[in-house]
This record gives C-alpha cells, sequence and structure tokens, in this order.
C-alpha cells in the first residue's frame, strides 16, 4: 500500500452524520450549515463565520468583501496555492508576490516593507494583503497588521493549512490582525468537509457583504431591503452574487469531524516530533518552528541542502517507487504558465526559487502510524545515499 502524502478520517460517526441529512427535509439551506459555523467561530474565536463550497470560493467572498476590483492589488507570497492570488484576478484586480522568508517559508515582513516602500513612491500600493500560514506555520501577523497600519491595507489569513493552529497563544481565525481569515476543508487539510471553506471575521458588515456574495446578490433581511416588500415572497439581488453555498451534508461532516480537531493537530504533532529525531543526521534542513506559533501542521516539509533540481527530482522519483507518496508544496505561482503570460518572471522572487529547487514534502496526516513513518524515513535515508555525487 502506498503511502499518501495527506489523507482524510472517516469514522462512523461521521458517516451517521451525513446519512441523518439525509434523511432530513434540507440537504441545502437547512439548519447544518449555521451549526457548523458557529462551531468554527467559537471554536476560534471569531464573531462571524460564512462556510462556503470551497476555500477558494470563500477567498473571492473576501475580496468582493473587501470592495478589491479593477485597478486595486492585491499581494501575496509566492510559495502558496494558485488560489491564493487567484481570488483578485476573479475580481478583476492585479497581482503581486512578497518573496518568502527562508526559514519560515512564510511572506517575508522584511521584503514587504521593503516593496510598500517602493510601491508608496509609485502608487502601486496593495490594497489587501493576502497572508499565507504556509503548512500550518502562522505568519508574523504582529508585523503585517502593523505595515498594514501604516501603508493602508486590508489583511486576509489564508489559513488553508492551519485551522487548529495558534498565535501568540490564540486560535488562528480570531481576526485579531486581520480583516478575514479563511479555512479549507479539503480532504488533504486539517479536518474536511469533502470540499468545503469558511471565512471568519469580527466585521458584521463584512460577515453581511460576504453573505451576499454567496447566494446570488440576494436578501430577504428586511433591514437590508432597498424598498418595502412586495409580499412574503419578496426578495432584492443587489449585487452580482454567485451560488457558492455549502451543503448540509458537507456540514454535517465538519460538525462531526470538529471533535477531532484537537485530537489530529496534537497526533501531527507528535509525529512531526518523530521527524525531527528520525531525520536529524541526514543531510537536510528540516522545517523550523517559530515560537510565536503552534503550527496545525498540515505539511512537514525537508529542504535539500543546495538546490539541486536534478538530485530532488531523482529523490522524488525514487522515493514514490517506493511507494512514499512524496509531494511538493508549491510551484511558485509567478512560474505558472498563466502567470508568466500576465508578465510574471519567477526569477523575481530569489528565496521562492531556492525553496522550490529544494523541498521535498512528506506524508503526515493524523492515521499515519509510527511503522509508516519509519519507512518513510528509511526510504528518505536510502534515496540520499543513492543520489550522493
Ligand atoms: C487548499 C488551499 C486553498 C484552496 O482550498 P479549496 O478548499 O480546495 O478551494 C487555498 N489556499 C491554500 C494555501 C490551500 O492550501
Amino acid at each position: 500500500m502506498p503511502i499518501p502524502y495527506g489523507r482524510q478520517e472517516i469514522t462512523d460517526a461521521d458517516i451517521e452524520a451525513v446519512v441523518s441529512v439525509l434523511r432530513s427535509d434540507f440537504l441545502t439551506q437547512g439548519p447544518a450549515v449555521p451549526n457548523f459555523e458557529s462551531a468554527i467561530t467559537a471554536y476560534c474565536g471569531a464573531r462571524h463565520g460564512v462556510a462556503a463550497n470551497s476555500a477558494t470560493s470563500a477567498l473571492h467572498m473576501a475580496c468582493f468583501a473587501l470592495g478589491l476590483g479593477p485597478g486595486d492589488y492585491l499581494w501575496t507570497s509566492p510559495i502558496t496555492f494558485v488560489a491564493s492570488s487567484n481570488c483578485a484576478l476573479y475580481c478583476g484586480a492585479k497581482v503581486d508576490f512578497v518573496d518568502i522568508d527562508p526559514e519560515t517559508f512564510n511572506l517575508s515582513p522584511l521584503r514587504l516593507r521593503e516593496k510598500l516602500e517602493r510601491a508608496a513612491k509609485d502608487g502601486t500600493l496593495p490594497k489587501v494583503v493576502v497572508a499565507v500560514h504556509m503548512c500550518g506555520q502562522p505568519c508574523d501577523m504582529r508585523a503585517i497588521h502593523a505595515l498594514g497600519k501604516e501603508f493602508g491595507f486590508s489583511i486576509i489569513e489564508d489559513a488553508s493549512h492551519a485551522v487548529g493552529g495558534r498565535y501568540l497563544d490564540e486560535p488562528i481565525g480570531n481576526c485579531r490582525y486581520s480583516d478575514i481569515t479563511v479555512f479549507s476543508f479539503h480532504p488533504v487539510k486539517i479536518i474536511t468537509t469533502a470540499e468545503g471553506g469558511l471565512a471568519t471575521t469580527q466585521s458584521t458588515e463584512l460577515d453581511a457583504r460576504m453573505r451576499l456574495m454567496r447566494s446570488h446578490g440576494i436578501t430577504r433581511d428586511a433591514e437590508l431591503l432597498e424598498e418595502p416588500a412586495h409580499g412574503p415572497w419578496y426578495y432584492e439581488q443587489q449585487e452580482l452574487g454567485y451560488n457558492y453555498r455549502m451543503t448540509e451534508l458537507q456540514a454535517a461532516l465538519g460538525l462531526s469531524q470538529i471533535d477531532r480537531l484537537d485530537d489530529y493537530v496534537e497526533r501531527r504533532h507528535a509525529l512531526v516530533k518523530r521527524y525531527n529525531t528520525l531525520l536529524q543526521d541526514l543531510p537536510l534542513d528540516l522545517p523550523m518552528q517559530h515560537p510565536d506559533g503552534y503550527s496545525a501542521f498540515h505539511l512537514y516539509i525537508v529542504r535539500l541542502k543546495t538546490a539541486d533540481q536534478k538530485r530532488q527530482t531523482r529523490v522524488h522519483q525514487a522515493l514514490r517507487a517506493a511507494g512514499i507518496m512524496v509531494n511538493l508544496h508549491y510551484i511558485p505561482v509567478p512560474m505558472q504558465p498563466y502567470y508568466r503570460q500576465l508578465g510574471f518572471n519567477a526569477s523575481n522572487w530569489p528565496q521562492a526559487l531556492d525553496y522550490y529547487r529544494r523541498a521535498i514534502t512528506l506524508p503526515l496526516y493524523p492515521t499515519m502510524t509510527d511503522e509508516q513513518q519509519d519507512q518513510v524515513v528509511r526510504a528518505l535515508a536510502e534515496s540520499l545515499k543513492q543520489t550522493e555525487q
């Protein structure tokens, strides 16, 4: 049996929760979605939460709510999934990237300040910065938040990897240093709703804007109507929205999974501790943990000591041949053909490029056994030996 880089756990309780929705009156727009929203917001200490059919949709809703549009810029990290920047393009806005800190793999506040100072001079300051908590490790949110105040941008945390994690001893998602936080519940992430995402915020206005966008730009809320109701059937479309709703089945699965969220993150930490010990003598850079954060550890990424894409390819191939399904998170977004055609050249983000030529994502998921992990370590040691020179 191959060992995947990540996988979900589905229990009997999860299955029962989903089946009971199938037997109920509501497959969509019933009680499960608001219950799931309440459970996540209670968990992370946010005032509002808007569930969506994916984190990608939630990022789009967040950009819309923050008023991002043509002529505006959104900045994010080049080492992320393409959804973190595509959300700006959906709004007709422009994208740019801020190089990473090579230790944390997160957007570097130093590079951000330099870029902001240049942008202030030529009038290209961003309206929104998306801080991606890579692997679950929180970004330096205090620094990014201070820059947001100084240069006047809004902040979205892309916490797709980070539900269950903490920053400065508070749960990620409470938006203390951001306007909106987005979680993903894709099956490889920390907990799952099959497909699904959720945006938290402390702002009643942003919450209302995201809800409007999630459902066609339509509202029935008497307080928001622009003209008196024509009758009990009345609703108004006030914006051009989408159908980004989460189903009741997905929400029921998510609600059932939340019960195990803390256990999952704990198990991930135990496995990371074992990796750190078992790999310490291999010629690799192991992931550093910043003391300000408690990572949800979505991913465990090691790096070769030097950038050598040939060797990196051979190590990846050898491991896959041994049934260890290593992966690489991520190809720098500006290197993607779609982004190259927009004029991006990845050599402008040297730390991201160096990272890309060294990184290997090792398998990590809560149901992984110690024996499976030992198998990964043995195969990795062997592949490194094989590819020495
Ligand atoms: C998975 C992921 C997304 C997109 O999540 P979906 O729920 O699949 O849309 C966005 N950003 C990051 C960093 C991700 O890892």
